[in-house]
Formats: structure tokens, sequence, C-alpha cells
């Protein structure tokens, strides 16, 4: 199942701006940076929102979480500091159902998040 175009991003059949994957993680640059750093740190797997992660998928998740600081070390921000976060369902900002955390830096970032 690929349905959704980070389905696509991750099994190739579109382009990105990928700058991380292995057997099971992809991490690629939004198209629409929020930041200096906005990279979607997305697993192969399409699971479509956090909600739908079971207990069968938290090995996965924390590889989700790996990826996404070592990418923050790739791009210089892991010293200065970063966010991660996950939206999940339209209440929580999310318009893209592939699970997907947001790597967000290079610049002062406010709390809380609007
Ligand atoms: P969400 O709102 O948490 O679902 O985040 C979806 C993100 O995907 C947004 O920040 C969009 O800018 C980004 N986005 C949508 N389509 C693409 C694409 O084809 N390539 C890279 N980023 C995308």
């Amino acid at each position: 199942m690929s349905d959704t175009i980070f389905g696509k991003i991750a099994n190739g059949e579109v382009a990105a701006d990928l700058i991380y994957e292995d057997d099971e993680v992809v991490a690629f640059r939004d198209l629409n940076p929020q930041a200096p750093v906005h990279v979607l740190v997305i697993p192969r797997k399409p699971i479509p929102t956090l909600n739908d992660a079971g207990p069968e998928d938290a090995e996965l998740l924390g590889r989700l979480m790996l990826a996404a600081a070592k990418v923050a070390q790739q791009e210089g921000i892991a010293e200065q500091g970063y966010r991660t976060l996950i939206n999940c369902n339209a209440g929580g900002g999310q318009t893209v159902y592939h699970l997907h955390v947001h790597l967000i830096g290079g610049r002062p970032l406010q709390w809380p998040p609007g």
C-alpha cells in the first residue's frame, strides 16, 4: 500500500529531496519549510496516523526518532536544539495520512506551538 504522496516517496514513485534512508525509514525535506531545517522522517510502512501504530511498531517508532536525531546531527542543528513533532488527525494539523515526524530547527522556536 502506498496511496499517499509519502508512500510514493518512500517507494521511489515520486521524487523528493531525500537526505537519509535505510531499510525502514526515509527522510526528506519538507516542500513548504517552516524553518531553515524542516525535514520529514517517515516509515516505509504506511501507518496512517500515530493512532494506528500498534505494539508491533514500537521498534519502528524508536527508529524514526533515532533517524531524526541523526539527521539533526547531519544538518548541524543538534547542539543548538530543534523540535520533533507528530501531528495526529485533522485537529492536530495532520494533512498527509502517512505517519511522519517533523524535524524543525535552524531558528529559535516558540512554545507553545499554535
Ligand atoms: P502534516 O500537516 O503534519 O500532515 O505535514 C505534512 C507536511 O508535508 C507539510 O509540512 C507539507 O508541506 C509537506 N508535504 C506535502 N507534500 C509534500 C511533498 O511532496 N514533499 C515534501 N513535503 C511535502
